[in-house]
């Protein structure tokens, strides 16, 4: 059956290993994969709803996003595997090479490749403009940002504000659960008078309500972040690299 655009687009966020979280987009009886961390549990619950994986999107090289794919592959041969061109080397098993810019459609969506280095060189992130969904993989978390493995603070600031210069409402699908510790950090940042202060706290309580709940604090929106993440509202690419210093050395 092919999928019609009149069915919704499903978007879930599978927890896997640790803290990580694989986007499982659905439409009719077709299925698309974001970071697929490790296979069994994703292959388990694609046969149990009689999905079949079309495609597989890559952020970045990193194991815990690309760790499943070869194994998806093997049991869905014709599933396509986006992933950046400039990766070809640490993700040799991609089948559609990617750019900034470039389009694609997958379940009916039309889908944008955005470059967003800085976690590492080639990381992209993928933005369904119809939906109003983006998946950012680890340049940013709830309430925070990727480590700076291979990227200047330069890019990695032109990649937050490029992502949060979206649509308010676009949901941001980010790859790890870190809201938590990201929203501990950041309140010790700010001043209790200050009124962003305010806005932390209300946040940290959202996110521990949700956990204790056993859901995820993901998506965000593109309005949360430019209303509460440190990185995001930083006012220079040093101002970034300050804060990603002082919070690399923090233990909560
Ligand atoms: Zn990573
Ligand atoms: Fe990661």
């Amino acid at each position: 059956m092919a999928p019609s655009p009149a069915a919704p687009l499903q978007i879930e966020a599978v927890p896997v290993l640790d803290d990580n979280y694989v986007f499982l987009l659905s439409r009719g009886s077709e299925a698309v994969l974001v970071d697929p961390a490790v296979a069994p549990p994703l292959i388990e619950r694609l046969e149990q709803r009689q999905l079949q994986l079309v495609a597989v999107l890559q952020t970045h090289h990193h194991h815990d996003h690309i760790g499943g794919t070869p194994e998806l592959q093997r049991r869905w041969p014709r599933c396509r595997v986006v992933a950046a061109a400039a990766d070809r080397s640490r993700i040799p098993f991609q089948t559609d090479p990617v750019a900034d810019g470039d389009r694609l459609s997958l379940l009916g969506e039309p889908i944008t490749v955005l470059a967003v280095p800085g976690h590492t060189r080639a990381h992209v992130a993928y933005h369904l403009p119809n939906s109003g969904d983006l998946f950012v993989g680890d340049t940013m978390f709830v309430a925070g940002c990727g480590r700076l493995f291979e990227g200047t603070p330069e890019q990695l600031w032109q990649a937050l504000q490029r992502l949060t210069a979206l649509p308010p409402d676009t949901r941001i699908w980010c790859a790890h659960e870190y809201s938590a510790a990201n929203l501990r950090w950041a309140v010790e940042q700010v001043p209790a008078a200050d009124p962003l202060r305010v806005a932390l706290d209300q946040r940290l309580q959202q996110v521990e309500q949700l956990r204790r709940q056993g859901q995820p604090s993901v998506p965000s929106t593109v309005a949360a972040e430019r209303a509460t993440n440190l990185f995001v509202r930083s006012s220079s690419p040093a101002a970034l690299a300050e804060l990603r210093r002082h919070k690399d050395h923090w233990r909560g």
